[in-house]
């Protein structure tokens, strides 16, 4: 087989016309496998856990023209198939440790094409220590469809819950929130009153989330509940108080937005909907108690990650947004619906 890094990540070296299912697995994603995976020439991997560690799993999928658009560069594709995984493992206090992946190209897929998907895992791989553990590999009968399942692990009973919030814990989130939901309707040309490289920004962070999966492996001893924040804020904060019978009151103005966000809701404050309600930012909303300000700061510090308390929860089943001056902020235009 050949197989370096750089034969995967340079396309001059790849042929032009797709080779077979088995030449893809050798040339494409042998060079990916990790410890157990036997170079992906056995049927099955081999996993074998750490003692008093519990394992992790979750699985999403990706498909052409629904999660992103035919023309997005594969690389890009591939990482996000990745980082939408890390990002649940992450929430639940996981450390990642490998994955299997199944590709079903469509028809019109190029070698190349596959070629920098698998570059794209590559560099994914260096950036978060996980490695491929197996997979399957068929043609689609319509557009490509990807499916990746992540393998992570966790002290023994330390899986941080969506249930496990009281009322008076803080409420927390990481990174910023709105880039995805804004990136999306940057990529489809509805933000052209942004500059160039806001609008560049907002699209790279709908295309590659960066999902805080360094600050995800120290949660177990600072969370009370968490999730990750795929299907947007509001939504995700009714999820997590349903799981734990809690309400949430949060401050708008402290929802932790990027530059590029900030400068579209200055000139459209209608676009807080999106912020609010729109998805794919792959960030952690995590409820803590108050005595664990100190330690979630100083982890986010030794991480390198950002953190910002955006509320608390409440003993009443209701969420209610505030503005600066306390009042409550109407959400229902935002298109969220009361749990
Ligand atoms: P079988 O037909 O016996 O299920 P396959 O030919 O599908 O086997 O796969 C052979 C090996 O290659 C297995 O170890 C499988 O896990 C691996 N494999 C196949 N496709 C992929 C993929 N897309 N990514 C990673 N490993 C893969
Ligand atoms: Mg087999």
């Amino acid at each position: 087989m050949s197989g370096s890094d750089d034969n995967v990540s340079d396309p001059n070296s790849v042929p032009t016309s797709v080779p077979g299912e088995f030449s893809i697995i050798e040339n494409l994603f042998a060079p990916l496998a990790g410890e157990g995976a036997f170079a992906l020439q056995d049927d099955a991997a081999l996993f074998t856990p750490t003692p008093g560690q519990q394992l992790v799993l979750t699985k999403d999928a990706i498909a052409e023209g629904r999660h992103y658009l035919a023309g997005d560069p594969p690389g890009d594709v591939a990482r996000k198939l990745l980082r939408v995984n890390l990002s649940d493992l992450a929430a639940k206090g996981a450390t990642p440790r490998g994955y299997l992946l199944s590709c079903a190209w469509s028809e019109t897929t190029s070698y190349e094409w596959m070629a920098a998907f698998a570059a794209g895992l590559a560099a994914d791989q260096k950036q978060f220590g996980v490695e491929l553990l197996g997979g399957d590999t068929i043609k689609a009968a319509g557009p490509s469809v990807f499916s990746l399942t992540a393998i992570g692990d966790v002290a023994a009973g330390k899986m941080v819950l969506r249930s496990g919030a009281r009322p008076g814990d803080d409420l927390w989130v990481t990174g910023t929130i709105g880039d995805g939901a804004l990136g999306l309707l940057a990529a489809r040309g509805e933000l052209d009153f942004l500059s160039a490289s806001d609008k560049d920004y907002l699209v790279q962070r709908y295309r590659v989330p960066e999902p805080p999966v360094s600050f995800g492996k120290e949660l177990s001893g600072l969370a009370s509940a968490a999730l990750d924040v795929s299907d947007g804020l509001l939504g995700d904060l009714g999820h997590l108080c349903r799981s734990s019978e809690v309400g949430a009151k949060i401050r708008q103005e402290s929802i932790p937005v990027s530059s590029a966000t900030n400068a579209c809701v200055v000139t459209r404050p209608d676009r807080w909907a999106p912020i609010l309600s729109g998805g794919d930012d792959y960030q952690i909303l995590f409820a803590a108690p108050v005595a664990k300000r100190e330690a979630i700061s100083s982890t986010a510090v030794s991480t390198g990650t950002t953190v910002t308390r955006i509320g608390e929860l409440t003993v009443d089943a209701k969420i209610a947004v505030l503005d600066a001056a306390g009042k409550p902020v109407d959400v229902s235009s935002t298109g969220f619906t009361h749990f």
